[in-house]
């Protein structure tokens, strides 16, 4: 039997964020356990890779500040080719209710010192003229938001957490977990057992299964997201923010390349894993693209293609130790923020693995034993 301080299930972002960021506080053996034949293939895949500080969530304004230093400086101290960029997240708004919302995201930001304002239609208008701003009564940008390569990244930690000891075995299924009473002894795979006294359940879109092995309900239920990828369209600049309707959750992304990726309009879906494509929602979702950005009504859709989110009720992420079962961690629920986050989770679950407590932030909100708290409402 392989016997090990730690054992990540997961080899997508986050769980090799936490590999990687456990190795360096000092736990000797480490593994990560993944089911697939390489890292990087769960919803990760499927990343848009936009980072942003624009929450209404002071967790969620930190765990982004925290982490985007990382993403600045990855290439140089990860060794790993990564692209990175800063060009805005824009959101906009037709409704004079969320005028407040955009105060108050806005006022967090203050507090955090991360610079970002309001605009008013005609600023919008001169600053960006392929969106339609007419009924639109106003919007906000963070210019520090930006971009990051999600394969890059993940790759990068792979790297450098083998170069540091950690084992990763691919293409091992979890199949179940060993408890003692309420405390964690091990756990089994396709390949057999493996004795640890601390896992970290880090299977994005499938923690809620991965729970149940271990006789626990996590609150996680993943959520499908269609993504409709266009060519490069003449009038839409490549440096172009990330722009977001508040109204209806469609955002459009452009690559350095150009091309588009959108989406967003399907918000108010049921939990579900198939990735097969829904046609039925394109018609909605293009009504909701070219009012936005008129331009688009010429674009040519080259694919679609459906990613996995997994979404807590308070649509705030999950770190830390189950309360009911010890040594069973739990990293995942971050929605469509888990790779901007990463690099803060692993740290994070690092620190309250290794040190049984975190010095980087009030992990209260985010703990498994939460039952309320703050509630994220900038949700698109
Ligand atoms: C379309 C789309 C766009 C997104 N855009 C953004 C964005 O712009 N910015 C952002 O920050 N976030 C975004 N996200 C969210 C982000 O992709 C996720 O939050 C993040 O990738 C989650 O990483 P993870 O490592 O937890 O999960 P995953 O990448 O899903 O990794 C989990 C791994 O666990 C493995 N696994 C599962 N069960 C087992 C088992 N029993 N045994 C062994 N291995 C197992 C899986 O094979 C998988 O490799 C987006 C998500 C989608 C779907």
């Amino acid at each position: 039997m392989k016997t090990f301080d730690a054992v990540v299930i997961g080899a997508g972002v986050i769980g090799m964020s936490i590999a990687y960021h456990l190795s360096l506080a000092g736990i000797k053996r480490v593994a990560v356990v993944e089911k697939e034949k390489f890292p990087c293939m769960g919803s990760t895949a499927y990343c848009t890779g936009g980072i942003r500080h624009q929450f209404s969530s002071p967790t969620n304004v930190a765990l982004t500040k925290m982490s985007l230093p990382y993403f600045k400086n990855f290439e140089r101290a990860m060794d790993y080719p990564v692209y990175f960029t800063h060009r805005g997240y824009l959101f906009v708004s037709a409704d004079s209710g969320r005028l407040e919302q955009f105060e108050k995201n806005l006022a967090v930001l203050r507090d955090f010192e991360i610079p970002a304002e309001f605009l008013e239609p005609a600023e919008l208008a001169r600053r960006y003229p392929y969106v339609r701003t007419e009924d639109l009564v106003g919007g906000t940008i963070c210019p520090l938001d930006g971009y990051a390569d999600p394969y890059g990244v993940t790759m990068g930690y792979f790297k450098q957490a083998r170069k540091r000891g950690v084992e990763v075995f691919l293409r091992e299924e979890v199949i179940a977990i060993n408890i003692s009473g309420n405390e964690l002894k091990g756990l089994v795979t396709s390949a057999g057992k493996i004795s640890c006294p601390v896992v970290v359940n880090a299977t994005g879109p499938h923690l809620p299964e991965v729970g149940r092995l271990a006789g626990l309900e996590i609150p996680a239920l993943p959520f499908r997201r269609q993504v409709y990828v266009c060519s490069p369209l003449e009038g839409i600049p490549g440096h172009a923010p990330l722009v977001v309707d508040m109204d209806t959750g469609f955002y459009m992304h452009t690559e350095k390349s150009g091309t588009m990726i959108l989406g967003g309009t399907d918000r108010d879906s049921f939990p579900g894993t198939s990735t097969a494509v829904d046609w039925s929602l394109l018609d909605g979702f293009i009504e909701s693209a070219v009012r936005r950005i008129p331009r688009l009504q010429d674009a040519q859709l080259v694919r679609a293609y459906v990613g996995i989110r997994s979404l807590t009720p308070d649509y705030l992420g999950i770190i830390g130790e189950h309360p009911d079962l010890k040594g069973f961690f739990i990293a995942g629920g971050f929605a469509g923020n888990g790779f901007m986050h990463a690099p803060a989770i692993g740290l994070i679950a690092s620190q309250l693995i290794a040190e049984g407590r975190c010095g980087l932030l009030d992990v209260g909100p985010l703990s498994p034993a939460r039952l309320y708290g703050e509630k994220e409402s900038n949700v698109f």
